[in-house]
């Protein structure tokens, strides 16, 4: 018997990364397991992670390089990460026939580079565990007596466990069901969570001539991050054009910076379209360009050298005349160009929100719970897991990496209990 009569073992809150992970581990222990998740299907978010591809962790199995790549907060999921770390979740996911391959950058996919196929594969994992999994079922607060998580209320009723794991994400993408309420039924009971703010977002920018060169992705180039003429940062790898500035990985992770940055006066990125070639071999490179096209219109001249979308915005900002026969394009005209090349500027006007946020960054207060069990410093029986936490890494796998981890191990840490 259940909803109150018989009660389960364990109550998990969401059905993402980390609520699936957390509830398959501790079914497979054999605890009888709920899983509550208000949308229709389980993942919903994860189904879009990677462009649909998935970026399921990164290449690094040493737990103490991969924790570096969170910051200071990293060292919270050193133990964590030696319970369940990158080459578990690998064997995890090719055990259960999702054959993974790592990409550049360290980046590890599922072989089919389909999101589904990881999705389908966890889902499977709570099928074959005996998880009860309940969806349409929205959960709209805890119930606590002293230091006892008591019950979960939802629309369909009140759900009564011994143990909880609360796995219900951040704030970013709401419409995949990332609503936040988590933070607010922690911070009612007592939970100290840290300020929330959308992370790795893209940026806005002033120039309004992006939309004519919007879904261009720009590959190997390398972004530069500067203030008051300084250079605060700058990353290698790939950006996007869109229609409001600029996304893409490396946009996403530079975003922290230029946040910290814009309360300070004006941002601006430069992108190096050429970064492999230095000034002089890029001009060397231009010149060979002319030569060949010498007889025709500077506008006609750019199409070996550069994306079609972006040549009419590159020779606008360029100022050398479209119509100029290239043969009398003049060198300092040509030094011009090449410093566009090597330095197409953007000014910053603001970052997107938690609409379109991949993450968010702050959340449980990382002091506020053990490191050895994902177990609540509050409450004795509640354990937290994924996004939810005051955790956050950059693209590249970091993020699932972090869920995983952190739901194997509460789901573990509240089956053992
Ligand atoms: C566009 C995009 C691309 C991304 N790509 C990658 C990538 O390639 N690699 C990577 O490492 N990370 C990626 N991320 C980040 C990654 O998706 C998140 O870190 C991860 O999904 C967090 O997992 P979670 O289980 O903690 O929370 P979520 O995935 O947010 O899952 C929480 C679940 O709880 C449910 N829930 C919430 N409130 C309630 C409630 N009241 N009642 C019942 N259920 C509730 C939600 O519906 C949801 O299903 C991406 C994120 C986005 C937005």
């Amino acid at each position: 018997m259940r909803d109150g009569h018989e009660i389960y073992d364990i109550a998990v809150i969401g059905g993402g990364p980390a609520g699936m992970m957390a509830a398959g581990r501790a079914a497979e222990l054999g605890r009888s397991v709920v899983l509550l998740e208000k949308n229709r299907q389980l993942g919903v978010k994860l189904l879009i992670t990677g462009k649909g591809r998935c970026n399921i962790t990164r290449d690094e199995p040493d737990p103490q390089q991969l924790a570096e790549g969170y910051g200071k907060k990293g060292r919270f999921l050193l133990p964590a990460l030696r319970a369940f770390g990158v080459q578990d979740v690998v064997e995890f996911f090719e055990s259960r026939g999702v054959k993974t391959k790592v990409e550049r950058g360290k980046r590890v996919f599922p072989a089919s580079d389909k999101a589904r196929d990881v999705r389908d594969a966890l889902a499977a994992y709570l099928r074959q565990a005996g998880v009860e999994v309940r969806l349409n079922t929205r959960v709209t607060g805890l119930a606590a007596d002293g230091e006892l998580i008591t019950g979960i209320d939802t629309a369909r009723g009140r759900v009564v466990a011994r143990r909880y794991i609360l796995s219900s994400g951040g704030c970013s993408y709401p419409g995949t069901g990332s609503t936040g309420e988590g933070f607010d039924w922690l911070r009612d009971l007592g939970h100290n969570i840290t300020p929330l703010e959308p992370a790795l977002v893209p940026i806005i920018t002033k120039e309004e001539w992006v939309k004519e060169a919007q879904g261009l992705s720009l590959k190997n180039v390398r972004i530069s991050l500067c203030q008051h003429g300084q250079r605060k940062d700058q990353r290698f790898g790939e950006a996007l054009i869109t229609h409001f500035g600029l996304s893409g990985p490396i946009v996403l992770d530079i975003s922290k910076k230029v946040g910290e940055l814009l309360p300070q006066g004006e941002v601006k990125l430069y992108v190096d379209l050429k970064p492999s070639l230095s000034f002089d071999r890029l001009d060397e490179r231009v010149q060979r360009d002319f030569a060949k096209y010498r007889n025709k219109a500077f506008k006609n001249s750019l199409t070996d050298l550069l994306p079609r979308s972006l040549i009419a915005p590159v020779i606008r900002l360029s100022g050398i005349n479209p119509d100029k026969q290239v043969n009398s394009v003049t060198r300092e005209e040509r030094h011009r160009l090449v410093n566009l090349l090597k330095g197409l500027e953007f000014t910053v006007s603001g970052l997107l929100g938690f609409e379109q946020a991949i993450i968010t960054r702050g959340g449980v207060d990382l002091k506020e719970v053990d490191p050895r069990t994902m177990r609540s410093r509050l409450f004795r029986n509640l354990f937290l897991a994924g996004e939810i936490l005051d955790l956050d890494g950059p693209t590249g796998g970091y993020n699932l990496q972090l869920c995983w981890t952190t739901g194997y191990l509460a789901g573990q840490s509240a089956a053992a209990d």
